[in-house]
């Protein structure tokens, strides 16, 4: 097969969380499994430093070209390079006015959120360059609002576009949370026509992830469990009723752990390797990291970790109102993560007046991402909502045990221990969702902690979980076939080549 993924982040080149290390590892998968795959994402200025700094070389492509949208005409150039360590092309549409800019999500120079327009720019771009560089795609896949407009061109395109008429797309959500909504006024600029207008509706403003979930041939997202949620109130943020009107195109995938990237056994970030054999090496990791973070390293208490972004979702709403508390009764924390304001603000604080116990980075550091996974004995992410979630994924490698809301893809992925599932228990859940849940929760993990039977039994089971892309990739592959033979099904005999 074909196939072409259009997303606004892919790993190393430009990422703030999972949606980048998806499209960085699961095309390269897809490739490995015989198809021919592409990757197609703006040229951010973060792409270029990143590219330089990892010595990848970036490469003009075909001519210049321009698109026109929104009454104006916009130029385009189109670098290329490869997927590190494979054979996977990605194509980086650059339009300097919308992605030459600080950050991938940065506004206008004004301030102004100009991201249904810079985005319309990136999809009708890399849709215009894709029948210049490959045979036509079977699949199109589209990941999150930035690139919800390319499904809707390809439903609602037709006739006018016909290079895509045989071609099939998947719409995948990684996150519910941010849909793409704007202002009515501004849907001329994604060059749909007007009569679809109140399908991409909501509110009277243009929801670019409900015209996706309409138009995509198939909607997935990251886990089984989310994919349910999301068909009822509150987790379908108001858009429940159009999920529950998809739910024969909607299910859900895991994601994978990238295991070139995250494997104790050879992960060149951390200062010590072990695994399943040895496990008890993961100590030298532990005593790395409390010594880099000013801690007692013969300490045995339990140490906890944290790494992701600081917002509610993410369930920091729970932890900072009994985080002195929890300090008190000696708990240790090393926690990495960029966020909402108040919460950097309280991380700061803490790593000021409770030195000892409490140390935090507000930053984005991928080292110290795998130092936390390696070094801490338990991994917390009590997450409101998670569609998939990676870091437990990550924890549950390294032999951290993930405390985590049973929601999402942590209730997929996490078997929390409940007194008589040793042989299989690969985590905790906590007792409820609220900050006194987390602190019980803490306080039975303690308990377990000091059974070192028990806990390194746990450690046992979670590492040898395996939550490989391989399994990931065949379950899209499947999806595809399946999609594209009925798409061929619907179509009129007349137009069936056999
Ligand atoms: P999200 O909802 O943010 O996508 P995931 O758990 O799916 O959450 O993925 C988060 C990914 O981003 C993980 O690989 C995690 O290690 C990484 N990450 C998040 N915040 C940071 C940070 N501040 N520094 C380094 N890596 C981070």
């Amino acid at each position: 097969m074909n196939i072409a993924h259009l997303a606004a982040e892919v790993r190393p080149f430009a990422r703030t969380g999972g949606l980048g290390e998806v499209i960085g590892a699961l095309p390269i998968i897809q490739a490995s499994l015989g198809h021919h795959v592409s990757v197609w994402a703006p040229l951010y200025q973060q792409v270029r430093r990143e590219a330089e700094h990892l010595g990848i070389p970036l490469e003009w492509t075909i001519e210049p070209f321009s698109i026109e949208l929104g009454y104006q005409t916009h130029n385009i150039g189109l670098l290329q390079s490869k997927l590190p360590g494979s054979n996977v092309s990605i194509y980086f549409v650059g339009a300097d006015p919308f992605f030459d800019r600080p950050a991938i999500y940065s506004p206008d120079s004004y301030g102004r959120d100009d991201g249904l327009f810079r985005f319309a720019v990136f999809v009708r771009a890399a849709l215009k360059a894709i029948p210049m560089l490959a045979p036509a795609p079977d699949i199109i896949h589209a990941h999150d609002w930035h690139t919800a407009l390319a499904p809707m061109a390809l439903a609602w395109d037709q006739p006018a576009n016909p290079y895509y008429k045989d071609a099939v797309s998947v719409f995948t959500i990684h996150n519910l949370a941010f849909q793409g909504i704007y202002e009515q006024n501004q849907y001329l600029y994604l060059g749909l026509p007007i009569d679809k207008l109140a399908a991409s509706s909501w509110r009277e403003h243009i929801n670019l992830l409900k015209g996706a979930a309409i138009a995509a041939d198939a909607l997935t997202t990251v886990s089984p469990s989310y994919a349910r949620e999301i068909t009822s109130h509150p987790w379908g943020f108001d858009l429940e009723s159009v999920f529950r009107s998809r739910s024969d195109r909607l299910v859900g995938i895991i994601n994978g752990v990238d295991r070139n990237e995250w494997n104790p056994s050879k992960d060149p970030r951390i200062p010590c390797h072990y695994g399943l054999e040895n496990p008890s090496e993961k100590s030298h990791c532990r005593r790395a990291l409390l010594t880099m973070a000013g801690m007692d390293p013969d300490d045995s208490g339990l140490v906890i970790g944290l790494v992701g972004r600081l917002t509610e979702q993410k369930g920091y709403d729970l932890v900072f109102p009994v985080l002195q508390e929890l300090i008190s009764q000696g708990f240790r924390f090393v926690l990495l993560g960029t966020g909402e304001p108040e919460f950097e603000r309280q991380v700061r604080a803490y790593s000021h007046s409770a030195r000892t116990k409490f140390w935090g980075y507000v930053g984005f550091e991928d080292t110290l991402a795998h130092w936390i996974e390696a070094g801490c004995d338990a991994f917390l992410m009590p997450s409101r909502f998670e569609p998939c979630g990676l870091s437990q994924l990550y924890s549950l490698a390294y032999g951290s045990l993930p405390i985590v809301n049973r929601v999402g893809g942590l209730r997929d992925t996490v078997e929390p221990f409940t007194g008589a599932n040793v042989l299989t228990a690969t985590g905790f859940e906590l007792k409820s969702p609220t900050p006194s849940g987390l602190l019980e929760t803490l306080n039975l993990v303690k308990v377990c902690f000091q059974n070192k039977l028990l806990w390194n039994q746990l450690v046992h089971n979670g590492m040898k979980k395996d939550f490989s892309w391989q399994r990931s990739a065949k379950e899209y592959l499947s999806l595809y076939q399946q999609q594209l033979y009925e798409k061929q099904a619907r179509r009129p005999s007349s137009q069936i080549g056999w």
